[in-house]
């Protein structure tokens, strides 16, 4: 899911997602109305909601501090890092690749947690020395706050079950010894889901006992790591299975296309019922100009069949919907599920070389990992 634009940091883009937000507001409100009030009852109100809101803020730019440090040294690994999203439960950087080796994955996988440590280590000795001064007790809560937050980050992030970090750690070291990235991930992505179902019992177990909130966090958490660890399985096997194939080699050639002036109700009956593709490339003197797709076609009335042409129900030609005959087959899927196209035209030079469907991929996929 794509996040809203915030800002940059060291050439990365920090993004979040709009889960975030709403999170946001919650941490800001529960710790201002009942994590505060709570430890430091003597303080007024309006203390504690000045607390609750530089908590939240600063847990932001400590979950931030975390995902750099994994940028940085993926950076620094020879990974490129496009983004870092932030959403309900920390955040999410974006490699452009996997690590191509344990070493490499292992670094960049304890970078985060450690930098959470290191945190909680400076934000605890801040506090004690704050805590010297009576006066300054809102700092002393707020730091100490931060300081077991922090702890809280690396202790979580540090559960060995795929894709946490302590996750990708079991990965390295499996990967090290069996030599085979795809068991190493099989493995860490079961320990995973396991780890998911632990935690959902154990809010379970903490909503019997009473404890409703908390009980009712742990449960959303491993919930969602149990459906992380599966989704992260699948999308190694499948990059791994489809990073090899150039899409010259799973495209269909022989490319039907039409032209931009083609009556509409040419085209269902000379091309959609006579070639059964849902998706034909649109060419001028041989240039491709747009897809037309059966969707656009069926937002079109059928009494304007006769009046519409081609031209001006076409997606227009664009970066997002063509595929480079020289890329791989993971990539033009990807392109398929972002513009949620099923049909792309191959494109060379500006001209229509071939078709690759989405079910051209699936099939090869399919074949790769059960030959496997
Ligand atoms: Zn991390």
């Amino acid at each position: 899911m794509k996040g809203l634009r915030l800002f940059r940091v060291l050439g990365i883009q920090i993004s979040a997602n709009y889960t975030w937000f709403i999170v946001f507001g919650l941490i800001a409100w529960s710790l201002a109305s009942s994590y505060f009030p709570f430890h430091y009852p003597g303080l007024s109100r309006s203390a504690h909601w000045v607390m609750g809101f530089l908590g939240a803020v600063f847990l932001f730019l400590s979950v931030l501090i975390h995902e750099i440090t994994h940028s940085t040294i993926a950076k620094r690994e020879g990974i490129e890092v496009k983004e870092i999203t932030l959403f309900i439960f920390g955040g999410v950087s974006q490699l452009t690749k996997e690590p191509e080796d344990p070493l490499k994955e292992l670094k960049v996988a304890i970078g985060g947690p450690l930098s959470s440590i290191i945190l909680a280590f400076l934000f605890w000795i801040a506090s004690k020395i704050t805590s010297r001064t009576p006066d300054f007790i809102l700092y002393t809560g707020l730091l100490s706050y931060l300081a077991f937050i922090n702890l809280s980050l690396a202790v979580f992030n540090l559960i060995p079950g795929f894709p946490l970090d302590g996750g990708r750690v079991l990965r390295a070291i499996y990967w090290k010894r069996t030599g085979s990235l795809r068991r190493a991930t099989r493995i860490a992505t079961e320990a995973g889901k396991w780890f998911g179902v632990g935690i959902i019992l154990l809010g379970l177990l903490l909503v019997l006992t009473g404890n409703l909130i908390g009980g009712f966090w742990f449960v959303i958490i491993g919930m969602f790591l149990r459906s992380s660890a599966e989704g992260g399985y699948q999308q190694v096997v499948m990059k791994r299975a489809l990073e090899g194939v150039k899409v010259k080699e799973l495209m269909s050639q022989g490319v039907i296309t039409v032209q931009p002036s083609l009556r509409i109700d040419r085209l269902v009956e000379d091309f959609y019922l006579t070639h059964n593709h849902i998706t034909y490339p649109v060419a001028e003197k041989e240039r491709i100009v747009g897809i037309v797709t059966l969707k656009r076609v069926k937002e079109v009335p059928r009494e304007k069949w006769t009046e519409k042409v081609v031209q001006e129900v076409m997606i227009p030609i664009r970066e997002e919907i063509m595929l480079d005959p020289d890329g791989n087959a993971a990539d033009a899927l990807q392109k398929m599920i972002r513009s949620g196209e099923g049909r792309l035209p191959v494109v060379e030079d500006g001209k229509p070389v071939g078709m690759v469907t989405r079910r051209d991929i699936l099939n090869l996929l399919e074949i790769k990992t059960d030959l496997e």
